[in-house]
Formats: structure tokens, C-alpha cells, sequence
């Protein structure tokens, strides 16, 4: 069975309006999983042609705004729409109970309005948080799911994830330098999602906010020179910063293939890439 990669939204916390939050899909046979939950997630996620009740689990990276911020989305349409009481199974680091517990929390006038107006709807929202401490291994449905430390400091812990399905891989990293949880998790894989960010231009940019990104992030060459050490097939390039600008995707992809002789992908909403088992 293969496994399809699409990312549903390839924007950064900047507004964008052609490209979603960060946000991509992991289809592994018959299994779906959501990592990460930015901006317009349900609207990308539907135009994939799931729902929510179809996924098998939420995988959280990390906790900055700009991959969660959908969450609520995801956490009330799968509750409105499943036939049945349901569970909501999200992974995440450290903390991610804390967050789910806010988000219901700011829902509670919306689920008293339901429940008081759906006979059929006797149950609140089910959601089952698992916090992982990386290294860690497990199986959701039909994957295998290896979980890695990685490093966006002062946030931490990162999570990057390597979903394994038969002899098909791929690894999803968020937002992360390179390290070496990332190259474990890239040794060998089929398809490496990277949030990238360019150096040259974000220095050009005259605000101390936007310096700080600087130390935190792969650049598109290190991300390139990630996917090589790792001997991936395919880089997926995420979560561009500068926004990348019609025009320019060739300066952006050149930079990465003096360090990749692999495919190269500079996504965009709903970008796909399967992978045969
Ligand atoms: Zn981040
Ligand atoms: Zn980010």
C-alpha cells in the first residue's frame, strides 16, 4: 500500500493569502494523519477529501501558535460531525494536555449551545492527549510512528516524526536546525518535510522580530544538506519564509540543488507526492 504526502497548508505565522498554516496529511494505506493544525487547516483538509472523523490521529511538532492554531477547528468539527461518541486521539510534547484543556475551555458556550439544541448529541467532545518524550515508538493503525527530539530552542521539546508504512517512509520535521534527531529520522526515507526558511533575504528584512527566526530554523541549503547526509528521495520544502513570491521559486530551488541532487518540491496547498509500497 502506498503512503501520500500532501501538505495542506505551506504558509508561515505570516499572514498569507494563498497559503494556509502550516498543516500536512500522511495517508499510510488506510490510515490518515494530521501533523500540525495552522491556519485554514479544514479548508485544505477537505479539499484532500477527508474530514475529521477520518483521521486517525492529530501529530503536534511543537506548540507554536502558528501550527495549532486550527486546532479548535479540529477538535469541534469532529465532534459535530461523528455519528457516535468518538475519539480524538492528538500526540504532542509536553504541555499539549494543557493546550487541549484551553481550547475546550474557550469552546464551552458553543458546546452548551449544541447540546442543548441536537437531541442526538449527548456527549462533549472526546479528545485522548498523548504527551511523548522523544525517542519513542508506536503504531497507529496501519503506521509506525518514530518519534525524534529536535531542535527549535528556546522552544522544547520539538517533535519531528518518521511515519513508516510497509517499506515506504517519510520524515516531517517542524520547525528545527539541524540535529541529529533529524537525521535519524531522514536515514533512508522516502519523502522529508522540512519548514525552510532563506537567510539572505530574511536578513534583508529591517525588524529585530523577524532576526530572531534567524537561529531557529533550517535554511533551504540546510535543508538540502539535511537530505543528503539522510540519502532521502524527495526534500518537500514547507512553511517558506519570506513568503515565496511568483517568480521566485527558481533562486529557492537552486539554492537547495547545489546541496541535493534528489526531487526537490517547493510545496504549496496541496501539494502531493505518493510513494508506491
Ligand atoms: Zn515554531
Ligand atoms: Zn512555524
Amino acid at each position: 500500500m502506498p503512503i501520500t504526502v500532501t501538505t495542506l497548508g505551506t504558509g508561515s505565522p505570516l499572514p498569507d493569502p494563498n497559503r494556509a498554516g502550516p498543516s500536512t496529511l500522511v495517508v499510510a494505506g488506510g490510515t490518515r494523519l494530521l501533523i500540525d493544525a495552522g491556519r485554514g487547516v479544514l479548508m485544505r483538509l477537505v479539499a484532500a477529501g477527508a474530514l475529521p472523523m477520518m483521521l486517525d490521529a492529530v501529530l503536534l511538532t511543537h506548540l507554536h501558535s502558528d501550527h495549532i492554531t486550527d486546532l479548535n477547528d479540529v477538535i469541534t468539527t469532529h465532534w459535530v460531525m461523528s455519528a457516535s461518541p468518538t475519539p480524538l486521539h492528538i500526540y504532542g510534547p509536553p504541555r499539549t494536555a494543557e493546550v487541549v484543556s484551553a481550547i475546550l475551555a474557550m469552546l464551552a458556550p458553543d458546546l452548551t449551545y449544541r447540546l442543548a439544541h441536537h437531541d442526538d448529541l449527548t456527549w462533549t467532545p472526546i479528545v485522548e492527549v498523548h504527551e511523548i518524550e522523544p525517542p519513542d515508538q508506536f503504531t497507529i493503525g496501519e503506521a509506525t510512528i518514530i518519534a525524534r527530539s529536535t531542535d527549535h530552542r528556546p522552544v522544547e521539546p520539538t517533535i519531528g516524526y518518521r511515519i513508516e508504512h510497509g517499506r515506504t517512509s517519510v520524515a516531517i520535521a517542524g520547525d528545527t536546525v539541524p540535529c541529529v534527531g533529524l537525521d535519524e529520522l531522514c536515514a533512508g526515507a522516502d519523502v522529508y518535510v522540512q519548514t525552510v526558511i532563506r537567510a539572505d533575504l530574511v536578513e534583508l528584512i529591517p525588524s529585530a522580530r523577524i532576526q530572531d527566526i534567524l537561529d531557529y530554523h533550517s535554511t533551504v541549503e540546510q535543508a538540502a544538506q539535511t537530505a543528503t547526509t539522510g540519502g532521502v528521495g524527495t526534500l518537500m520544502c514547507t512553511h517558506f519564509v519570506p513568503a515565496l513570491q511568483p517568480g521566485q521559486a527558481e533562486s529557492w530551488r537552486a539554492r537547495a540543488a547545489t546541496h541535493f541532487t534528489g526531487t526537490i518540491i517547493l510545496a504549496d496547498d496541496l501539494s502531493s507526492v505518493t510513494i508506491e509500497g
